[in-house]
């Protein structure tokens, strides 16, 4: 049976991140992902400033920068009145390592670091592995396959569970993953039309105010990608139709000039966080462990915060004998504080500010926005939390 250090299940953007950060300390890496690639996935596009100083930490971010376009300004708009107020992360430049939001699509970072995984001495990466089941006792853990060959069986002293939201290892870990999921979907859109020639000003990162429809809109290299929340009554096979997506350019560029798409999904979105991350020499990371709405485009930028967190602390298990059970339920403790206290609150806040519904409590929200924008020591502030540079410095405070 092949064995290894670490095995990571699944090639999202987390998992190749903490298996690329493990490979490059030298320590043996099997990184096995169910589908035959890393996907098109295209659900990520932001990469916040604390994600790339970290990724600049594995040699990855200059490369990111080549691939994606810097982001240091972002809007909120209210769609009724056009107001808006600009954030400026060059404001931050005498803090921020990279004073921008890089926005690129997140295959493109599991892409790359796939492809260095490949090349790298001490990693193995197998594509069409898809995993099935574990076993873990004092020795390590051994764990199933399934291939187009039939099953196999690796075996690991640590298993990583970066395997996404329906993650097979936490289901049988059966541990509870508390939360809540939102009534209506979200559908984005993305389309190579020209949809700034529609607004003035618009930055590469907007989000806009609506009590009716409220739309993210965000440019990537290759599209300019739209988020809209659809009604639960809505059917899905209308929610992707040509007559809708004609009614909702319509509705958000005030003309019937036909826009082509090149994708258009429909996302289920949860606020959950698991009850625990460590189970013995079973880790879960990314997306197994938390989700959020993606308003603030916190959760793969969180799930890298883990990896690189879990990196760091399996190479002193491994390499410096470090107490394992110590160092990972202060792996637990750290992330999970930080997704309760940050990730979670952050992202519930901003969905009501871009549910802004004219009512006075939603008022207030604004009010409170511009309060902020308009002070240069409150903007600060916001713009630390938003770049997840204030809940890494918070992590790092954590015993
Ligand atoms: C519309 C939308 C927009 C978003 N925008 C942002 C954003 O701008 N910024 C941000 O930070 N986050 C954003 N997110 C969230 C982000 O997409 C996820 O948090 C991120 O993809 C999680 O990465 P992951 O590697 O944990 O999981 P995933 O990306 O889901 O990867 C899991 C991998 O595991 C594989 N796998 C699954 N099961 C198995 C198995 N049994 N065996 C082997 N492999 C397996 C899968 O095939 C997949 O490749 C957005 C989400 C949505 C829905």
């Amino acid at each position: 049976m092949v064995r290894s250090e670490v095995i990571v299940a699944g090639a999202g953007p987390v998992g190749t991140v903490v298996a690329y950060a493990l490979a490059l300390r030298g320590i043996d890496v099997l990184l096995l992902e169910a589908s035959a690639t890393c996907e098109d996935d295209m659900r990520a596009s932001t990469i916040h400033s604390s994600t790339l100083s970290l990724l600049n930490g594995i040699g990855i971010t200059d490369r990111l920068i080549d691939v994606g376009l810097k982001a240091p300004l972002y809007q909120y708009r209210i769609r009724s009145t056009n107001e808006v107020l600009e954030f400026d992360l060059g404001e931050l430049s005498d803090v921020l390592e990279f004073p921008f939001r890089l926005q690129c699509e997140q295959f493109k970072l599991a892409r790359l670091l796939a492809h260095e995984l490949e090349a790298s001495p001490n990693a193995n990466v197998l594509f069409n592995h898809d995993i099935k089941s574990f076993k873990q006792d004092a020795a390590g853990v051994v764990v199933e396959a399934e291939t187009p060959a039939g099953s196999r069986s690796f075996q690991c002293d640590y298993l990583i569970a970066a395997d996404g939201a329906r993650s097979t290892i936490r289901r049988q870990l059966d541990v509870s993953f508390d939360g809540f999921t939102y009534p209506e979907s979200f559908l984005t859109l993305s389309t190579g039309a020209d949809l700034a020639a529609y607004f003035d000003n618009l930055s590469f990162v907007n989000y806009v105010s609506d009590p009716e429809e409220w739309y993210v809109l965000l440019k990537v290299p290759s599209a300019w990608r739209i988020l809209i929340p659809v009604d639960e009554s809505e059917d899905d096979a209308y929610t992707i139709s040509d007559r809708k997506t004609a009614r909702l350019f319509q509705g958000l560029l005030g003309d019937d000039t036909p826009i082509e798409t090149n994708h258009r999904t429909i996302y289920r979105v949860h606020q959950r966080v698991v009850s625990k991350m460590n189970h013995g020499r079973v880790l879960l990371a990314g997306d197994s462990a938390h989700l959020n709405n993606p308003l603030g485009g916190f959760g793969m930028n969180g799930g890298i915060h883990d990896a690189m967190n879990l990196a760091a602390k399996l190479d002193d298990i491994l390499r410096n004998n470090r107490n394992a059970e110590e160092l990972l339920g202060l792996y637990d403790r750290q992330r999970r504080t930080v997704m309760h206290q940050f990730v979670q609150a952050q992202t519930i806040r901003n969905k009501k500010m871009i549910e802004e519904s004219g009512k006075e409590s939603r008022r207030q929200q604004w009010d409170e926005m511009r309060a902020i924008h308009s002070d240069s020591g409150r903007r600060r502030d916001y713009m630390m939390r938003q770049s997840m540079m204030q809940s890494l410095k918070a992590e790092a405070e954590i015993r």
